[in-house]
């Protein structure tokens, strides 16, 4: 009771702010709409709770209008508050009255269906050893990334299992759609695929399932049990040890940090240190590490409206584009896939380029 006084508080406190967070925020920087700033968002839910708003449906509609990005809480004056908590709240209110818009719905009934968000997969299962390699949705089409991660796997002597494809997924669409039954569902799935593998540690390429599997799910009340790293760690730690056998590029790369991965998991350096030691020199575009913007897959990806996602994706290229860099790389799969527009590469695939085969 007394944490939720708290949370109230804090809410109340952000209703009222001066909101210069906004200038962080991707949703309002592309496309420049007050109400979606995190101050009006706060005002809306503080308004929605004491029953002013004439207009839930729109109210709700406008809660799957954040990419949930992180930028806010990073940039919040306050250093002990996250208003993707309260949007999260509203969302769990529109999906029990099943007020949600119609691209979520439709993703929503594809998992329900398939149980991953891209329709009809078979399960990947493949190599063997305690260490897995959880294949997301998002990189479970991408051949170029998985023939890198085979090459990058293979080459590093360790023995992992590959797993992923079919019903196995973090659960992340559901979460994103304010479905917390189905999400509860999806991790106890995944749980059990985790614990019929007898892994003891994971390496997951994409940053959205990796906050899911750590923190989302200890919010839930479940715990992995298993330790639970991201690619740029699993590799940052082999090329420190000195296990490839890599020939350095002297070309020039822009890393764009995934939203995620930098606002919730503060992974920004890892990826740099892999680059660097390719021999590449980096660039940074204006925004980057903790001041990073979404990519845009946040509004669609993630089940959310995607009406937003063009407009964030362009400036989000433009910016990157602004370096005029050799060679554009990220280290998630769906800022990959959403910035095909610069022929954007996983950092898995810049590590393989540069491998040379030992055996
Ligand atoms: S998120 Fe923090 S800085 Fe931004 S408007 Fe709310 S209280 Fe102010
Ligand atoms: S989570 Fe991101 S998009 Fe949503 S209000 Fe915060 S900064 Fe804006």
């Amino acid at each position: 009771m007394a944490e939720d006084k708290k949370e109230t508080e804090k809410i109340a406190r952000c209703a009222m702010c001066a909101d210069m967070c906004k200038y962080s925020c991707p949703t309002y920087l592309a496309t420049g709409r007050e109400t979606l700033t995190p101050q009006k968002m706060a005002r809306l839910i503080v308004y929605s709770g004491k029953g002013f708003l004439e207009d839930e449906d729109g109210f709700f509609a406008l809660m799957f209008q954040s990419a949930m990005c992180g930028a806010c809480k990073r940039h919040c004056i306050y250093g002990d508050y996250d208003l993707r908590r309260f949007i999260q709240e509203a969302r769990v209110k529109a999906f029990a009255r099943g007020i949600i818009p119609q691209d979520v719905k439709q993703r929503v009934e594809i998992f329900k269906k398939f149980g991953n968000p891209h329709g009809e997969r078979e399960v990947v299962d493949k190599g063997k050893g305690e260490t897995g390699y959880f294949i997301s949705c998002s990189s479970y089409k991408d051949k170029d990334l998985l023939k890198a991660a085979d090459k990058v796997l293979a080459e590093s002597g360790l023995k992992v299992r590959q797993f992923g494809g079919g019903d196995i997924c973090c659960g992340a669409p559901l979460y994103y759609a304010g479905d917390m039954e189905g999400f509860y569902k999806a991790s106890l799935r995944t749980k059990g695929e985790i614990e019929k593998r007898r892994l003891r540690k994971i390496i997951v390429d994409c940053p959205t399932c990796l906050k899911m599997m750590t923190e989302t799910y200890r919010e839930v009340g479940l715990n992995l049990e298993v330790e639970l790293i991201h690619t740029t760690q699993f590799i940052g730690t082999l090329l420190q040890q000195g296990k490839f056998n890599i020939k350095k590029a002297n070309r020039i790369v822009t890393f764009h940090d995934p939203c995620i991965l930098a606002n919730d998991l503060n992974i920004t350096n890892a990826p740099r240190e892999i680059i660097t030691s390719l021999g590449y020199t980096l660039k940074e575009p204006v925004y980057s590490q903790e001041h990073t913007h979404c990519c845009g897959a946040a509004y669609g990806a993630k089940i959310g409206d995607h009406r937003l996602k063009d407009a964030a994706t362009s400036m989000r290229m433009k910016e990157l584009r602004d370096t005029a860099a050799d060679v554009y790389v990220t280290a998630c799969p769906t800022c990959k896939s959403v910035l095909s527009g610069i022929n954007m590469k996983y950092i898995t695939e810049l590590v393989a380029e540069r491998i040379v085969a030992q055996r």
